[in-house]
């Protein structure tokens, strides 16, 4: 029988406890899912979440596959007791919750809505009404599983997108761009600027004083990836300048958001507390069966991540 470790927080096992057990099913896998062990050495995949109680993988000794419940890896991938293929979290719920938060973060932007939500004073302010989609130049920096899925829903609305990536893509109805360059004649064109990186070494601090002043005055950032990736104090200098319009952001350096954070009391930026997706047990306890099914299979495991570039 195979044997599969849920290794995350006590709270979430009660959620994904039968949603695991009907996805094994579904699949047809015959898993005996267990919270502990005193035999490490029998446990074939550890499910996984740093938050959870192993951060060492050592005793499992005869271990497949470690199955992140988490998509983003930034604090599991640079685990060296890890020998066995490390898969992250790909999965429609979080994909689908994900593509929401940023079209509406975007189309709040496109629209200006806060004009009208924000100063409702009387004054019947007609002068100026939103442009339509298709003349506003909307960028994401990363194009995987979810800036991908969120640039489509963008293009679906017809704005004029473009993405940036580390291996050039080929995407009907998207400029594509790659490189060092590639970013810098990017970042010129992006009115509203959409952030779906991981955090790796090359991508800490991408968005800096250099790169923030290449967009075009007046735009607009939307980061639901890392705050890694970009330097508070240039934001919020380019913040303070007008250089940037308003800065939407999920994510940060430390949270919880310590709350004498500068972004807190900042007129121009928008804080929403790392909510904008999450797995959701349904979808992904599928995404665990599948690779735990492959793994039984000897089929290569999908979502794997590359440990040499980080994500
Ligand atoms: P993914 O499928 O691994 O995609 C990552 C994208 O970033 C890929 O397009 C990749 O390029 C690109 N990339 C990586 N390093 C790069 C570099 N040095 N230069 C240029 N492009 C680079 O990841 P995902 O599933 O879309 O998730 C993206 C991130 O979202 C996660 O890592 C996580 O940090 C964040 N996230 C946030 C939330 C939230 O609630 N706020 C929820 C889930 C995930 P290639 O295509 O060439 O590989």
């Amino acid at each position: 029988m195979t044997i599969a470790l849920f290794a995350d927080r006590a709270e979430n096992w009660a959620r994904y406890e039968t949603p695991l057990r009907n996805a094994f099913a579904e699949k047809g896998v015959e898993v005996d899912l267990i919270r502990e062990t005193d035999t490490p050495e029998m446990v074939d995949y550890v499910i996984y979440a740093p938050s959870g109680p192993v951060s060492n993988f050592s005793p499992f000794t005869n271990l497949k596959a470690v199955l992140s419940l988490w998509a983003g890896v930034e604090k599991i991938e640079g685990n060296a007791s890890i020998k066995v293929p490390l898969c992250r979290m790909v999965e429609d719920g979080l994909s689908e919750g994900m593509v929401e938060w940023v079209t509406g973060h975007i189309l709040r932007h496109h629209l200006g809505m806060d004009a009208h939500i924000q100063n409702q004073n009387g004054v019947w302010r007609n002068d100026v009404v939103p442009p339509l989609a298709r003349d506003r130049r909307v960028g994401f920096l990363g194009l995987g599983e979810l800036g991908l899925a969120c640039a489509k829903a963008a293009s679906g609305f017809g704005f004029d997108v473009s993405g940036w990536s580390r291996s050039l893509k080929s995407i009907e109805g998207m400029r594509t761009y790659a490189g060092a360059n590639g970013l810098t004649e990017m970042l010129q064109r992006c009115q509203i600027l959409v952030l779906l990186l991981p955090d790796t070494a090359e991508t800490r601090d991408l968005l800096n004083a250099k790169t923030l002043n290449l967009l075009p005055d007046g735009a607009f950032i939307i980061n639901p990836g890392r705050g890694s990736l970009i330097d508070d104090d240039a934001l919020l200098a380019a913040l303070d300048s007008g250089k940037i319009a308003h800065a939407t952001l999920d994510v940060f350096r430390v949270e919880p958001l310590p709350s004498d954070h500068a972004f807190w009391a900042h007129p121009n930026v928008t804080v929403t507390p790392h909510i904008a997706s999450e797995t959701r047990p349904e979808s992904a306890s599928r995404t665990i069966a599948e690779n735990i099914r492959r793994g039984e299979a000897r089929e290569p495991y999908i979502y794997t991540v590359d440990r040499s570039a980080g994500y």
